[in-house]
């Protein structure tokens, strides 16, 4: 089985072709994050622009490196959402296109599916588990009963972690996105700056992040009045710290609850050193497993798509030729 992956949901254009699910026979991945470096974010119109350009030397390369036609594909899976509208649109238009021309079955993938399913491509994954998800759009606990099945447990009530990562980074003055570089800097620093964890109710799995940034910022704004110097390593030591702790221990909490005997990392922060290593040995010191992505499928890519679109192709899943970009689509229902 072949399917076709297409992802244009942010600011990479991607294509790749999954064969049974799991291996990765060509992934082609054009980044735009030049263009958009010096707005320090993504613009959506030029982001749009961009996958227009890109689409279909991007789709031809992945066709070339795997050697193969689009006449041999089982199905065209492509991202329907959430992400920016106009650039969704660009890639449901290309796979609608490519599917009809082929006559190929269609299957719309929810972008947050794949990153999970990025796991797929390193392992087979046990049933039920649990995976968080750390993105520059999205912080979730998704528990998996089943494929295709995603509950979210729990969620962010306001920053995303990627988010909390590149406005801290954009205070320091460090190019966009800043999360690799708070990364590195937190490997040299000391988290010797007291921050503040958002715990937020005993029981509860949702996730905090903006009082944790803006902690960031005044710490460096009180120093700046008073004179003082604060080390920039140690406050990207000190605010990943904090970020690692919370996630690392709600993550562990759910995992036992929900009594799962595998937990996946997933999402753009899934490549931060700091999380994978801490996340890594505290699931392994309670005798459970641990899946992470390598580095390369952690962020956007469309491998992910198509592994998770496999999944959605074998149970059923077949989207129409009305199918539509989808911003706000719910994970909850991969079936719409
Ligand atoms: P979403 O998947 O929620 O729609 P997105 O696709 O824009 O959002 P991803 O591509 O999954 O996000 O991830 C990008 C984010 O990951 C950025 O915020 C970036 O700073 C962050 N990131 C990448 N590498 C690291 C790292 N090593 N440490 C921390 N953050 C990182
Ligand atoms: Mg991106
Ligand atoms: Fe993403």
């Amino acid at each position: 089985e072949l399917i076709l992956g297409i992802e244009t949901s942010c600011d990479e254009t991607a294509v790749a072709i999954i064969k049974n699910g799991k291996e990765i026979v060509a992934n082609v991945v054009s980044s735009q994050i030049e263009s958009h470096q010096r707005f320090g974010g993504v613009v959506p119109e030029i982001a749009s622009r961009h996958h227009v350009e890109q689409m279909t030397m991007v789709l031809e390369e992945a066709l070339e490196q795997g050697g193969l036609a689009v006449e041999d594909m089982d199905a065209i899976a492509v991202t329907e959402g959430p992400g920016l509208v106009g650039a969704l649109l660009i890639g449901v238009n290309a796979a609608k296109a490519v599917a009809f021309a082929h006559e190929k079955p269609l299957v719309g993938v929810h972008h947050i599916a794949g990153h999970i399913y990025a796991n797929q491509l390193v392992e087979e994954l046990e049933f039920p588990l649990l995976a968080l998800v750390v993105s520059g759009g999205h912080t979730e606990l998704v528990y998996m009963k089943e494929h295709g099945s995603f509950e979210v447990i729990g969620e962010t009530r306001d920053d995303a972690v990627g988010e909390a990562y590149d406005k801290v980074a954009r205070t320091l003055q460090l190019p966009y996105p800043g999360g690799p570089y708070i990364d590195r800097m937190a490997q040299t620093g000391t988290p010797s700056i007291r921050l503040p964890r958002a715990w937020l109710e005993e029981d509860s799995y949702d996730f905090s992040f903006s009082g944790l940034k803006s902690a960031v910022i005044n710490t460096l704004h009180n120093a700046k009045q008073k004179g003082e110097e604060i080390n920039p390593d140690d406050l990207a030591a000190s605010f990943q710290e904090s970020v690692i702790e919370v996630l690392v221990g709600k993550t562990l909490r759910a995992m036992k609850e929900y009594g799962v005997n595998q937990v996946l990392l997933a999402g753009g922060v899934a490549a931060n050193k700091g999380l994978r290593g801490a996340l890594q040995q505290a699931v392994e010191k309670e005798g459970k497993k641990l899946t992470i992505p390598p580095l390369s499928l952690c962020t956007d890519n469309a491998a992910m798509i198509a592994a998770a679109g496999s999944v959605l192709y074998r149970l059923g899943k077949r989207s129409g030729m009305d199918l539509n970009a989808n911003p706000g689509l719910d994970i909850e229902k991969p079936f719409n």
